[in-house]
């Protein structure tokens, strides 16, 4: 896999959030954290990724606080106790200086343990990117990295599992962000595993203006009609997009003003061969070509263009300026019902 590119999106959508944290509780009893640990065997490298390159993800200040050292003290109770053969990878994006020195300190007097500092961009903490980037290996989109013997965790689910497995503790919460312009806040909440999506929004959404729910982001994260789905360990974040219901005049030229809208209103347009999407693409591919052979009802055809290296990062689509949902076309021709067809 030939990786180029990336986007700096903390640049191009900066959000502020307000510094709230509250506990959210589930009306039933909460759902605990259960991690079924891979064999020691199985697992040759630990990748710990310290990376989010999503401005609308959980930051590792929320997680972490100040504490980095006190961070890697428990990464090291894992690695001894659980993996003692393992070596283990932090990656840090490059805008993270104090964790970087402090990881840099740690490593330096354990030699267990490789830090690696990444650019602030995205998708380069796609597991898919990552194992390649730190490892040289080729892996998949929708590969386990496990097959490779590669186990990635992200800092809350590492403190989870020490938490869990070291200390013997039951972890029933978690930290997620929430924003996005169809909420009356941007704030970091702490929720009991099992609360339903609809508790979390309740006075949080502006009711104004029809709005989209997507759990972990907008860009590979999924789209959610069912407000009563509930929260698991694996939601780091919900953004809530207020529905656009008006055209934007020569959206092509608008480069610098490439933003998020919603085309469920009024946004769709034809094609204008402008080519961002394949300029963007990290992977290399040609998401123009695949909308064109799916506008002909030509799915089979899609497949045949490679698209299982697609790391499903949806910056194709964040980049068209016709707002064309070049990833759900992308999705729909991967799915085995095409396959079959
Ligand atoms: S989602 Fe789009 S930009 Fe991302 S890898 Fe797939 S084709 Fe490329
Ligand atoms: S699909 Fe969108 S980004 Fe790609 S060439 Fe067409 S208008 Fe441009």
């Amino acid at each position: 896999m030939v990786f180029k590119g990336g986007v700096n999106l903390f640049d191009a959508y900066k959000i502020r959030f307000c510094n709230i944290v509250e506990e959210i509780s589930s009306d039933n009893p909460p759902e605990v954290f259960n991690f079924t640990l891979p064999s020691e065997q199985s697992v040759k490298h630990i990748i710990v990724t310290l990376c989010p390159t999503e401005p609308w993800a959980l930051p590792n200040w929320v997680t972490l606080g100040h504490k980095t050292t006190v961070f890697f003290d428990k990464i090291k109770e894992l690695q001894t106790t659980i993996f003692p053969e393992a070596k283990c990878s932090v990656v840090i994006t490059n805008n993270e200086t104090e964790h970087i020195s402090a990881a840099k300190e740690y490593a330096a007097m354990n030699e267990w343990l490789e830090v690696f500092v990444i650019d602030a961009k995205y998708p380069y903490d796609d597991p898919v990117v990552l194992s390649k980037a730190i490892l040289n290996k080729d892996i998949n989109f929708g590969q386990d990295t496990l097959s490779q013997g590669i186990l990635v965790f992200d800092a809350q689910t590492a403190l989870a599992i020490h938490k869990s497995r070291i200390l013997n503790k039951s972890v029933n919460s978690r930290f997620i962000a929430l924003s996005g312009t169809g909420l009356k806040e941007n704030e970091f909440i702490k929720v009991q595993l099992g609360t339903t999506l609809e508790k979390i929004l309740k006075n949080r959404v502006k009711e104004t203006a029809p709005y989209r729910v997507f759990i972990n982001g907008p860009l590979r994260g999924m789209e959610v009609n069912d407000f009563a789905q509930k929260i698991g360990w694996t939601v780091n974040d919900i953004v809530v997009l207020a529905a656009q219901d008006k055209k934007e005049m020569f959206p092509m030229i608008n480069t610098d003003r490439l933003h998020f809208t919603t085309n469920l209103l009024g946004e769709l347009r034809a094609c204008v061969y402008c080519n961002f999407c394949d300029d963007i693409c990290p992977v290399n591919l040609e998401p123009a070509l695949y909308h064109q052979a799916y506008n002909r009802g030509e799915k089979q055809k899609v497949r045949s263009y490679d698209i299982e290296k697609c790391i499903e990062c949806g910056l194709c689509s964040f980049a068209c300026p016709s707002k064309i949902e070049l990833l759900r076309i992308i999705k729909e021709c991967k799915s085995p019902d095409v396959q079959k067809a």
